[in-house]
């Protein structure tokens, strides 16, 4: 059983917990937003496709917001409406859906689970949250603990990033967040508030109170539904935590919840104290020299060549122009030419370095790596024969393009 956390960081009085799981859960019903894959997990009469619906949705929904969501969803999920049709796509359909909403590596895993769920568990999902985490590649904890509350009932938390916020200004929780001591303190508390009856309506309303009320940067605290429980709020208007029967106060000693001594708690901030992450690491600076190679096609309109990336890595199996990782500090004129050389190498025909029209720089942030693409273009009389051992290559209209599994950070190169 868990170990409870130090007052006041923990909820010890059930009358408590029964009044905030009901307020939360009148205001989900009041306010809760029109999601396409909450009325399919509400309607939907077989158990695979509901499981298969919310999974589908809390993939994409990780790292991306929920109004980019919507779409790419509903393609999907008339594309592929099933676990089976999803596990006899290929991987270059799942790409080309997926263009756009980064963090490609998701698609293709939710893809091999598919497969896996169809071969090896005669097609039906895994009904408990353990279960799922441990029989599909790619569900993490989570995710797991969001399939099973919501598609089959279980009485199982979820702790996100919006749990993490909520709960850490509930509970005056001031530690690191990204802390592993700290998320198994929230893992306990999300599991014993869930509710029973409804444990995939307070999941989600309590990710809904984090996405829409308890916000970041400025609370909605006066329209919070569960504001008589929050110690924050508390402490902000007060200017002292909530009273815990024999316990004076928590943060003068050394409590493993509260805010480091270091860095007491700043009336300026409110309730915002909460949560607290340790300083991020900053992203990787890299540079890559990349060629629009450009040609006229049968009717006139131009086609550019596209290679494919490979396999494995950032952006794996995405198409994108010629391009080349280049060492910092390089001065232009080197750049141009260690592009040529490359492109030389792989299209078997001269290409001189001045004919490299440089375009612009293009700098696009993936999760670890602030990336500048240093953009040039050639134009080509004829086709490229490369040499056959390299990445596969095509050309391709504009419309094919936007069409193709590129990046995001391509489809800005090509503008
Ligand atoms: Fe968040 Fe404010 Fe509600 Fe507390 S009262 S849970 S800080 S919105």
């Amino acid at each position: 059983a868990p170990v409870p956390a130090p007052a006041p960081h923990h909820f010890s009085d059930p009358g408590e917990v029964e009044a905030l799981r009901g307020n939360l859960l009148a205001w989900y019903d009041r306010c809760k937003r029109d999601l396409p894959w909450r009325a399919l997990a509400e309607t939907e009469p077989d158990a695979d496709r509901r499981g298969y619906a919310v999974w589908v949705s809390e993939i994409m929904l990780q790292q991306t917001q929920v109004a980019t969501v919507i779409d790419y969803y509903n393609r999907w999920m008339q594309k592929w409406p099933t676990l089976q049709a999803l596990a006899q796509a290929s991987l270059e359909e799942v790409n080309e859906l997926w263009a756009g909403l980064g963090y490609y590596s998701r698609g293709k895993r939710l893809q091999e689970a598919a497969r896996k769920v169809v071969s090896e568990l005669a097609g039906h999902m895994p009904r408990t949250a353990e279960d799922l985490q441990k029989l599909l590649p790619g569900v993490g904890r989570y995710t797991a603990g969001a399939i099973a509350s919501i598609s089959y009932g279980q009485a199982t938390g979820v702790v996100d990033g919006n749990v993490i916020r909520v709960l850490c200004r509930l509970r005056c929780i001031g530690a690191d967040s990204s802390s592993p001591a700290v998320i198994d303190r929230l893992w306990d508390m999300a599991n014993a508030l869930v509710d029973r009856s409804r444990p995939g309506d307070f999941n989600q309303a309590l990710m809904e109170l984090g996405a829409t009320v308890c916000v970041p940067k400025a609370p909605l605290c006066g329209e919070c539904p569960v504001k008589q429980h929050c110690q924050a709020r508390h402490r902000k208007l007060f200017g002292k935590p909530v009273p815990v029967p024999d316990v004076e106060d928590c943060g003068l000693g050394d409590c493993p919840l509260c805010p480091p001594a270091t860095e007491p708690w700043d009336s300026s901030l409110g309730v915002t104290n909460f949560p607290r992450k340790a300083a991020k690491k900053q992203p990787r600076a890299m540079r890559t020299a990349t060629c629009v190679l450009e040609r006229r096609g049968c009717h006139g309109a131009p086609e550019y060549l596209i290679v494919q990336r490979p396999s494995s890595g950032l952006l794996a199996g995405l198409w994108e122009f010629p391009s080349l990782p280049l060492p910092q500090d390089l001065q232009e004129k080197k750049e141009r030419e260690v592009l040529a050389d490359h492109l030389q190498a792989w299209m078997g025909q001269p290409v001189a370095a001045k004919s490299l029209q440089f375009i612009g720089e293009v700098i696009h942030i993936f999760s670890h790596i602030h990336q500048t693409y240093v953009v040039y273009s050639l134009c080509l009389d004829g086709d490229v024969t490369p040499d056959p051992t390299s990445s596969p290559s095509r050309w391709v209209t504009e419309e094919e393009f936007h069409a193709s599994a590129v990046s995001t950070a391509m489809k800005k190169v090509l503008e």
